[in-house]
C-alpha cells in the first residue's frame, strides 16, 4: 500500500498541487474498501473512525484518484455515483436491478479486449467508463 501512497503524493506534487494528510487519509480509507463505495459510505467510514473529513474534501479528491488511476466511477445509482478501486481489477459489467437495487459483476476477458481495442484505435488514453446494465434480477423477475 504505501508504494501507492508514494506515487499518489508524486502525482499531486507533479499537478502542483497541495499534499495534505486530509487526501492521505481519503486514500487509505478507499484502499482498505473491498466493495462498491459512494462519497456517503466513504464519509460515513470515516466519520465512524472520528475522522475530520468533509465531505468537500472527498468529492475533490476522488477526481485525483481516477485520473492517477486508482478508483473508476462505475455506475449511478439512485442520482449518484459509486466508486471501486480497480488497481487489481480488470473492466467488468454491472447488472443493476431496477427495483430493489442488487448490484452484480460480470466479469470477461473479451470485453477487456473489446475496450483496448477502442482504445488503442481511438488514440484516447481511457481513465474510466460506465459498464452497467439495468433491469430486474432473478427474484425481482418472479415477484409480480
Ligand atoms: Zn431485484
Ligand atoms: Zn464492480
Amino acid at each position: 500500500m504505501e508504494h501507492l501512497i508514494e506515487s499518489f503524493r508524486q502525482f499531486i506534487k507533479q499537478k502542483g498541487l497541495k499534499y495534505t494528510p486530509e487526501r492521505e487519509e481519503i486514500l487509505r480509507e478507499i484502499l482498505a474498501i473491498e466493495d462498491h463505495f459512494d462519497v456517503e459510505t466513504l464519509y460515513l467510514l470515516l466519520k465512524g473512525k472520528n475522522s475530520k473529513i468533509s465531505k468537500a474534501s472527498i468529492y475533490r479528491t476522488i477526481p485525483l484518484l481516477i485520473e492517477v488511476g486508482y478508483i473508476q466511477e462505475v455506475y449511478k445509482q439512485g442520482g449518484h455515483s459509486h466508486y471501486e478501486v480497480t488497481l487489481y481489477k480488470q473492466p467488468h459489467l454491472h447488472f443493476i436491478c431496477m427495483k430493489c437495487g442488487q448490484v452484480r459483476e460480470a466479469l470477461d476477458h473479451r470485453l477487456n479486449d473489446l475496450i483496448k481495442e477502442f482504445e488503442a484505435k481511438s488514440g484516447y488514453k481511457f481513465l474510466t467508463y460506465h459498464l452497467e446494465i439495468f433491469g430486474l434480477c432473478p427474484y425481482c423477475r418472479e415477484v409480480k
